[in-house]
């Protein structure tokens, strides 16, 4: 039998690939038309949210490989489901959870995270690109998820309220606005700041006190250029919980590797500081490793 996910593949991907507009134009059209009723997959009884997702997941990752920059590719699944997973641990006893991503894209890490917390969540998220960002708003619609999105810079002034928790899958490279990069601290002496430095500060800003955020990050993040910049500011203004270094295999080369860096917002009281957790996540498919890299990272949230 065909399974959900492949039967709402299969009924975007129709209608997304059968028009003479961009796939992922045509593709928005088609999730509209699910969303109010219009139309609709055929399914084999109820359909979870993260069968939608998974099914939208693959439609979009098609759409994109015509014509998607690199940096704005979605979040890997194998990634936002363990991001999804710490994040429950950090958020563990909030009964309502407002949930940030400044870095949005099409939402697929946002929502894999509030699709995973399994109790009251909303979430603000910002996209600069348009296309992503409406595709980002009838996935939110066809999810029955509350998003509010922003599309605009990020890194330029947010009217947000202040967030439980924030996840970000941060664009790397240079942020060429070199005025408004004056703003933040880790803008540099000389030259351009970069992005992701500039997004760990903005996000950090728009969190309550006690908060964390979770950064998927280059896992040269500590050693470029300006890291002196970076080190000065998370010793100033964060707690460093953990560095989880993620495993080789997801990636095609060394330079591409990246890391997950937990940071939480300090909240003011005398509490000792935890020492920081530096781990390597094990390979994914080893289920007895990653049994117990959760039993840990279990112990460490509680901290
Ligand atoms: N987590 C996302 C997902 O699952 O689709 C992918 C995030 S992608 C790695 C980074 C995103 O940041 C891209 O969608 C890009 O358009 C966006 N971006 C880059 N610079 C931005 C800016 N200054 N303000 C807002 N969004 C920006």
């Amino acid at each position: 039998m065909t399974s959900n996910t492949e039967q709402i593949f299969t009924y975007l991907d129709t209608a997304a690939d059968s028009g003479d507009q961009l796939y992922l134009e045509q593709l928005i059209t088609a999730c509209r038309d699910w969303a109010e009723g219009r139309t609709a997959p055929d399914s084999n009884g109820t359909v979870t949210k993260e069968e939608i997702r998974r099914g939208l997941q693959l439609a979009i990752l098609k759409g994109m490989r015509q014509n998607v920059q690199p940096n704005h590719q979605m979040t890997p699944d194998a990634i936002g489901m363990l991001i999804a997973r710490i994040a429950a641990l950090l958020v563990s006893e909030k009964e309502e959870v407002q949930v940030a991503d400044l870095a949005a894209g099409t939402g697929n890490l946002l929502f894999t995270v509030m699709n995973h917390l399994g109790r009251l969540s909303s979430a603000t998220a910002v996209e600069i690109d348009d296309v992503l960002a409406r595709l980002m708003a009838v996935s939110a619609d066809l999810l029955e998820q509350e998003v509010r999105i922003f599309v605009q810079d990020a890194l330029r002034p947010l009217l947000l309220d202040p967030a439980d928790l924030a996840v970000c899958d941060l664009p790397v490279g240079y942020y060429p606005d070199d005025e408004n990069g004056m703003n933040f601290e880790m803008m540099p002496a000389e030259g351009h700041a970069y992005a992701h430095h500039l997004f760990i500060e903005q996000t950090l800003q728009h969190l309550k006190p006690g908060a964390h955020g979770i950064f998927l990050v280059p896992s040269g993040l500590f050693e470029s250029a300006q890291s002196g910049n970076l080190h000065t500011f998370l010793k100033n203004h964060t707690i460093i919980r953990a560095v989880l270094q993620l495993p080789g295999t997801l990636f095609k080369n060394a330079a591409q590797s990246k890391s997950i860096l937990i940071l939480q917002k300090p909240s003011g009281d005398k509490a000792p500081i935890p020492d920081v957790l530096l781990a390597a996540v094990p390979d994914m498919t080893d289920k007895q490793a990653m049994v117990s890299f959760f039993a840990n990272m279990e112990q460490w949230a509680a901290e």
